[in-house]
């Protein structure tokens, strides 16, 4: 089989020998794909080879794994496209970036491409590299993850019984339910949440003034964290 050729991020990174990793890549055309990089840290004479680091671009070639579930496929080569230099300058950066590819490896599945979300996870990475406020730019993405995957919510009606939630109101949301769930169906609804009226009008307006950033972050932060089963780790690193 030939190699196949594409664009990727390296979502995760285990050292899996010496000289070899495991490496988690998110793929522009080919989703996420669990390559084995052997070999990729042996050194030259001129050089001490580092291996691949989380979250750098490049140009992949690899192998799929042959075996359908949970193999690994074999990475052939790698170009370093780019390494985002000012994101690793700043822990606030570094963990918003990590907080971007563990939430991309949560939500993809094996083999899926989702090239748009592929070019918002660039996006997100090159405005890390100089933001003050990576929060913000955590929740574009968070959206984009949302949007892509289908399961963004619907925060304009009640998602049980079709009734229109009404502006400048806080409302409650269900994750499971994907969306606004109105009083009268709440005692139908185990998982919910209270979500205050200026978050609501946030989402709506895809605008977030200053004091809507945490909420908002948190409740879609919350809204993956429900579809995946577990909270997300980096979350509680993502401070302003
Ligand atoms: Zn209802």
């Amino acid at each position: 089989m030939a190699p196949i050729k594409d664009e990727a991020i390296v979502l995760r990174r285990l050292e899996y020998s010496e000289t070899s990793q495991v490496l988690v890549f998110f793929a522009r055309e080919h989703g996420r794909q669990r390559l084995i990089a052997k070999g990729i840290k042996r050194g030259t004479k001129k050089k001490a080879a580092v291996g691949i680091d989380l979250l750098e671009r490049g140009d992949i070639m690899f192998l799929p794994c042959q075996r359908k579930a949970h193999g690994l496929g074999t990475l052939t080569e790698w170009r370093q496209n780019d390494a985002y230099l000012g994101l690793r300058e700043d822990l606030r950066r570094i963990y918003a970036g990590q907080y971007a590819a563990e939430i991309t490896a949560a939500m993809t599945e094996d083999g899926d491409p989702h090239p748009a979300l592929f070019d918002a996870l660039t996006a997100v990475l090159d405005a890390l590299r100089h933001t003050v406020t990576p929060k913000l730019l955590l929740i574009d993405y968070q959206q984009a993850l949302l949007r892509d995957t289908g399961l963004w919510p619907d925060l304009t009606r009640c998602v049980i019984c079709n009734r229109q939630a009404p502006e400048q109101r806080a409302g409650y949301f269900s994750a499971h339910q994907g969306g606004l769930v109105c009083r009268r169906c709440l005692p139908r609804v185990a998982e919910n949440r209270l979500v205050l009226a200026a978050v609501l009008t946030a989402l709506r307006e895809n605008h977030y003034p200053d004091q809507t950033v945490s909420e908002t972050f948190d409740l879609l932060d919350y809204t993956i964290s429900q579809t995946i089963g577990r909270p997300t780790t980096m979350s509680k690193f993502i401070t302003e």
